[in-house]
């Protein structure tokens, strides 16, 4: 379109770096008002950082922002959102000392002091607006703790509505919600574009980009390479771009049939509340066993019982025929059982630590202040050559890493004990195609290593294509078993879940 089109907001050849990671390397990005423009590519293609610096979270290095045809220098997040500009950040910025209408007025509570005294009234009020725009199914006074974390999304929607944004960008919002809070949010996005927002959309999620964008961006490497308009382009054509070669039909590799290995764990009415209502199964050695279920079915908490977190009310455990009531996920850990949390931000990373001492603490004990490095780094090498982590050395600290290298790490760290068990939480959520390949290869390589997997994932083709088996939760309760995935289709096991 060339010279008639008037772009909202332009960013041109921006190049930053972090030390000696070129996270941008000549990125270019233009903007119109009213579309819905997704940026895809690998995790750690530049993504997030293209997004801060666009609303002044980062300096950039080299490059221009233009907006609305003027050359414009977000220089802060506080004044990118005075001219309009505004970003739902990947990670969460909820501050939950303070109430979900202060949370959405944060950086304007001052506007509503009345004689010293907070007008909590008006807040409410007003942020009660920002709520619904935001496509919250929930009301200004719930309780944090009642929230999922979906809902947590719509309040930092909410909170970016606030400043009224001419162009919003918003970074993978939906990674962590269920359908339904999915849908909710969408519909919110789609408002907005109709308002003539301009949104700049990164995400994952194939249906989601090509049922919600105009065009789409692919990024690779800190450039981008491509702009299509989401009509005419493809699944595969887009997902070529992201990793530069052909993905293979098989992203979920196949395994020759299990005869009748025996139950590694058998789980016999477990009861947590109304999460937990008489579940009873066995997971055998040498096999991945499914859940599939919607969010709030009860799989998260069936495995935080497994893993130690949770106590549950009642029913038994046995690990291999024996009495297994895990005090702690150390204590679990200490036989075999280890668990990969589905909530990043809860993940256990200790920020500022490298990779190598990340996946040091694992193997050692609490109270064990000798620390081997030499065999720690042999391992922690191993491992990040294994599942392919990307970054420069074992000794990089792990708070750079991309979202889909940390969660490698995490997973490293659990695969560094030399568990029985693996109970996996939405292992991929949030990981980009390329990661997610890497993901699915170490669950291959720890079931050929003898251990047992129980997946948990609201991914409905991966926790079939990964599964020997598969259980199926609704509410609490195992609605359904199959004894094979083969041939099974989205529908038969859709049903169940509903
Ligand atoms: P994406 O969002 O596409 O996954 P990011 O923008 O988060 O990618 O990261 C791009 C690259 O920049 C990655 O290699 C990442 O490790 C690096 N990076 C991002 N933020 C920082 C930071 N604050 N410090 C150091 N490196 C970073
Ligand atoms: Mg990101």
């Amino acid at each position: 379109m060339g010279m008639t089109d008037n772009y909202l907001w332009e960013a041109l050849d921006i190049g930053k770096s972090f030390g000696p990671t070129a996270a941008l390397a000549g990125a270019s990005l233009q903007l119109r008002p009213g579309e819905i423009h997704a940026l895809v590519g690998e995790n750690g293609a530049g993504k997030s950082t293209m997004s801060k610096v666009a609303c002044g979270a980062y300096p950039v290095d080299r490059g221009t922002f233009r907006l609305s045809g003027e050359d414009f220098e977000p220089e802060s997040l506080t004044r990118a959102a005075s001219r309009g500009v505004g970003l739902v950040f990947q990670e969460s910025m909820i501050i939950p000392v303070l109430s979900i209408a202060e949370n959405i007025f944060v950086d304007k509570l001052r506007e509503f002091r009345r004689g010293g005294l907070l007008d909590r009234t008006r807040l409410r009020r007003e942020a009660s607006v920002y709520l619904v725009a935001a496509g919250a199914d929930f009301d200004v006074d719930a309780d944090w703790s009642t929230l999922t974390l979906g809902q947590l999304k719509m309040v930092e929607l909410a909170r970016a509505l606030a400043s009224a944004p001419r162009l919003l960008f918003v970074d993978e919002a939906t990674a962590v919600l269920d359908s339904a809070g999915r849908e909710l949010l969408l519909a919110a996005l789609r408002r907005l574009r109709d308002q003539g927002v301009g949104i700049c959309y990164i995400s994952h999620h194939m249906e989601e980009i090509f049922s919600l964008s105009d065009r789409v961006t692919v990024m690779r490497d800190g450039r981008t390479i491509a702009t299509l308009d989401t009509a005419s382009t493809s699944r595969s054509e887009l997902e070529s771009l992201m990793v530069g070669r052909e993905i293979s039909d098989s992203l979920y590799p196949s395994r020759p049939p299990l005869e009748n290995p025996p139950i590694v764990l058998a789980a016999e009415g477990l009861r947590y509340g109304e999460h937990l209502q008489d579940v009873s199964f066995g997971l055998r050695s040498g096999e991945v066993l499914g859940i599939a279920g919607l969010a709030g079915c009860g799989g998260t908490e069936l495995l935080r019982v497994i893993a130690g977190v949770s106590r549950a009310h009642a029913g038994t455990m046995l690990l291999n025929r024996e009495l297994f009531a895990p005090r702690a996920t150390r204590d679990a850990m200490r036989q075999g059982v280890v668990y990969l949390p589905g909530d990043r931000d809860g993940e256990g990373l200790l920020g500022g630590a490298s990779i190598r001492e990340n996946i040091g603490l694992a193997i050692l004990p609490p109270t064990f202040h000798l620390v081997d490095n030499g065999a720690e780094g042999q391992t922690a090498k191993s491992l990040m050559a294994s599942l392919r982590i990307k970054a420069r050395s074992v000794e990089q600290t792990v708070d750079g890493l991309s979202g889909g290298n940390r969660q490698k790490v995490v997973l490293g760290k659990l695969l560094a004990t030399s568990p029985k068990i693996l109970l996996l939480d939405n292992p991929t959520r949030g990981v980009d195609i390329g990661a997610r390949a890497h993901v699915y290869e170490a669950i291959t390589a720890a079931i050929a290593a003898g251990m047992a997997v129980l997946l948990l994932s609201e991914d409905l083709p991966e926790v079939m294509g990964l599964s020997d088996r598969l259980l199926v939760m609704r509410r609490g309760c195992i609605s359904n078993a199959f004894t094979e995935t083969v041939g099974l289709t989205e529908r038969q096991v859709l049903s169940h879940m509903l």
